[in-house]
Formats: structure tokens, sequence, C-alpha cells
């Protein structure tokens, strides 16, 4: 999963892309809103955390300008202790959540978590597909109750496979997700990920979970 962080302060930003890195997220940094906005419209992200106060243009205009321009990706605003009237802003701009500064970053974890499971309306941590069970909260992955050890990288990209099972994912949108705009490195690096990741997760490599569509991309099968 792929995250905007859209915040001025470096110590805050050095704080999230840390923590975020350590939590398997891959990070991009905006540092005023504007480059934020563009970035936001331009990247499918999975959620972006939004600061109020922005150089150039703050928070509220920039999930207001996202939302105008029809992106649903979560927004979590992140407010000045107590300002009620900021959440209240937020959340009428657009935002899904808000998290007062200072905050733990367990429970900023936890609310991502949160926005990110929203469409399905589940409450699960657990994503289960296919014989697989993908544990988000910690980041544990069993097949048939095994466990298995994945990486940073593969973990994500099983993770986009698992909440999109059953889809074609080309290989721009497998990398679009998965990796920020310093790592990404062109296309073909889908395909070696996703070599390690079936030699881990498929028993039987004729009947892999992860299907080959010639000239598109892929697809989680859970028939498998
Ligand atoms: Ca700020």
């Amino acid at each position: 999963m792929r995250i905007l962080v859209v915040e001025d302060e470096k110590g805050i930003v050095d704080f999230l892309v840390q923590g975020l890195k350590e939590a398997n997220y891959s990070v991009d940094v905006a540092s005023d809103g504007q480059a934020g906005l563009d970035d936001a419209l331009c990247v499918p992200y999975d959620v972006v955390l939004l600061d109020v106060m922005l150089p150039k243009m703050n928070g509220f205009s920039v999930a207001r300008e996202m939302r105008k321009a029809g992106i649903k990706t979560p927004v979590i605003m992140l407010t000045a202790r107590d300002a009620v009237d900021d959440k209240i802003h937020g959340l009428d701009a657009g935002a899904d959540d808000y998290l007062a500064k200072p905050f733990a970053f367990s429970e900023l974890l936890a609310r991502i978590r949160a926005v990110l499971r929203r469409p399905a309306m589940s409450a699960e941590t657990v994503i289960r597909a296919g014989g697989i069970e993908l544990d988000l909260g910690r980041r544990e992955v069993k097949r048939g109750g095994e466990s298995i050890e994945l990486s940073g990288r593969e973990f994500g990209i099983l993770e986009y496979f698992m909440r999109n099972a059953g889809q074609v994912l080309t290989r721009t949108q497998i990398a679009e997700h998965i990796w920020n705009f310093d790592a990404y490195a062109g296309s073909n690096v889908v395909d070696v990920y996703i070599g390690y990741l079936r030699k881990k997760i498929d028993r039987d490599p004729e009947k892999s979970f992860i299907r080959t569509i010639r000239g598109i991309g892929y697809q989680f099968s859970t028939e498998s």
C-alpha cells in the first residue's frame, strides 16, 4: 500500500516516513499543499495523511479539491491538538478521519488500517482469500496454518492482490500501489517480485495463486 504524506515540518515528516516504512508502506512526501494536491491527483494512493497548516494551500482546501476532482482516496487529517474546529472543518472538507498531534504511531497505524478496510465495511484485520491468511495487524502471512516469511515489498503486493482478489491488475496498477517515486525502477521489477512471491506462497507452481494474464498483468485467483 502506498501513502502520501503532505506535511511541511521536517521532524514530523521524518517520524512518519520512518514509521510507515517500518510498517511496510511505500511513502511519498509533499511539503506544501499544492504539491500534495498535484501528487494526489496523478497517483492512485491508498491513503493520504494531510496536515492542516501548509504552505501554498491549506489541508482543508487540498481535501476539498481532491473530492471535487472525484478522488476517493481515504484522507486522514493531522490536526493541532484540541483544535475542535479543525476536526469539523476537515471532515466537512471530505477527510475520512483526523488525528491530533502529537499522536502515538500505533494509533496512526490503527487509523490507517481502519480507513483502508472501510470500503469492505468489515472490522476484520485479517484478509482471507484462496487459503491464504494475511494478518494486517501482526504483518503475518499463513497458508493452511503455516507461517510464510515475506519481505515488506512482497507483503505489500500480496495485500494488494488479496484486497482485489479475482480482478485483473495491470503491472502499472501494481507498481503504482507498491513502489514510491524514489524506488520505482520500471515495470519489469513487478515481474521479478511476483516471481519471488510465487515461490513463497504457491505449493504447486502449476496452480499458482497468481495467474499471468498475457499482455495485461496478473490476477489473484481464489480458486487454486
Ligand atoms: Ca504544518
